[in-house]
């Protein structure tokens, strides 16, 4: 089975709302044997929206569709598969009195505008919406089947799972897709596919190398009758990766460097505490995300690099001696803030992350990271491209990097 995913709405075209949609529907469908050949982004017009359908009905068994179910004047995606496929809507009148009900359970009127979204055609069957008002459609026609889904996230998610994603199960013609990724850090992209040049090449099992913030990613596809001869098929190339890049790897599939560190603290019982300059306290937020690591981060500072020496233990005259951007000043805030918090172990990042700060002695794109722990603090110095998005995601995922390395390495009683 393939498919095409259409995501509708002017804002996406506008760069004002970030297509999402597409990325998750199209992560969730090798596992069904679904192999995804196109995601295309239509603006919430008629006549391009019909095109996008009739095109994208030629070459796949599945379309998907997300967003212009709304209400609203613009919101066209019934009125365009409807049209695609040449069929009339009329409106349900138990959807109707579905969309009623759920008006009135709120106290809310119902605007007129909301009727047409009780609309159906003769072909689709509509999808129930528990977390919003419009219905979905899954439409069989001609051997095609066609999935609008809603544009909000959450009632997308929602429609996928109870909807159609067991309704996709159901026609698996019983092909099914592995992947595995592999998440390395240390080396460049082009580096990490020269290392693993002989293992690309075939479409089954497929590799393919990304480049993310948090490092080089390998994803490993792999396509057979069942999980096993799939598994099968995957585990050469998945051994020969690890035997090249075992010590780059930091982690496989939907692990994140901040989960990792967060279970060795919780495996370890120690605690930690952080402090950044430069870097707007995206290490403090990205270690904060998850509540199980209540009890293991304590806490950190964030400062500007010209306010540095209000972290304890960084002085004015350390930076005055050796910059806000040092491994001195590194490892002072490491130190300081580990005592001040209380912690078993505490990390300072500084970094110079914008053309502004320039003149302190360092280049853009500079920053030292540095672990502080009873038996001793580390420094290290990165040098990052000079973008400052950039710089801030990399040096957070060096430091969690860096610390992970420390804490499986560290004997405690
Ligand atoms: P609604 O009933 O809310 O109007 P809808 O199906 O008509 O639902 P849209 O109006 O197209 O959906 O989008 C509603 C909101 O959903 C958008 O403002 C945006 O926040 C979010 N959204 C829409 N499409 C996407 C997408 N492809 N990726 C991420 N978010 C999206």
């Amino acid at each position: 089975v393939n498919a095409g995913i259409i995501s509708v709405g002017t804002e996406l075209l506008m760069g004002e709302t970030v297509d999402t949609n597409s990325g998750w529907l199209a992560a969730r469908l090798p596992a069904l044997g679904v192999r995804v050949e196109s995601i295309m982004t239509v603006g919430d017009n008629l006549v391009g929206l019909v095109e996008a359908l009739q095109t994208a009905l030629c070459r796949f068994d599945l379309v998907l569709t997300t967003g212009g179910l709304g209400p609203t004047e613009d919101d066209l995606t019934r009125e365009a598969v409807a049209t695609a496929i040449d069929e009339q809507i009329s409106i349900d009148p138990k959807l109707l009195a579905s969309l009623e009900g759920w008006f009135r359970r709120r106290g809310m009127r119902m605007s007129k505008h909301n009727i047409k979204q009780a609309g159906i055609i003769p072909s689709a069957v509509a999808l129930p919406n528990l977390k919003g008002t419009a219905p979905g459609w899954w439409v069989e026609k001609k051997g095609r089947v066609i999935a609008s889904l809603p544009g909000p996230p959450v009632e997308l998610c929602h429609m996928w799972e109870c909807e159609v994603e067991p309704r996709l199960r159901e026609r698996s013609d019983g092909v099914v897709l592995l992947a595995r990724t592999f998440k390395t850090i240390g080396l460049a992209e082009s580096t990490v596919d020269e290392m693993v040049a002989h293992l690309h090449g075939t479409d089954n099992p497929y590799l393919g190398i990304y480049a993310k913030s948090d490092g080089i990613y390998l994803r490993v596809l792999t396509q057979a009758s069942t999980r096993m001869a799939a598994m099968e098929l995957m585990r050469p190339i998945e051994e020969g990766i690890l035997s090249i890049l075992r010590p780059y790897i930091w982690g496989v599939d939907d692990e994140r460097l901040e989960d990792v560190v967060l279970n060795l603290l919780s495996e370890w019982g120690i605690t930690l505490a952080t402090a950044e300059s430069g870097i707007g306290g995206v290490l403090a937020s990205t270690l904060s995300t998850d509540p199980a690591g209540d009890p293991y981060y304590l806490g950190g500072l964030a400062v500007r690099p010209e306010e540095i020496d209000h972290v304890p233990g960084v002085t004015p005259h350390m930076i005055s001696m050796f910059g806000a951007v040092s491994s001195e000043a590194a490892s002072a805030m490491a130190e300081g803030v580990r005592k001040w918090f209380g912690s078993d172990v505490g990390v300072g990042i500084t970094g110079l992350v914008g053309s502004e700060q320039e003149g302190i002695g360092v280049e853009v794109g500079t920053v030292y990271v540095s672990i502080a722990h009873v038996s001793g603090t580390l420094v290290s110095k990165h040098d990052f491209p000079p973008r400052r998005e950039l710089i801030r995601r990399r040096a957070v995922a060096v430091a969690l990097l860096e610390l992970g390395q420390y804490l499986k390495g560290l004997s405690i009683p």
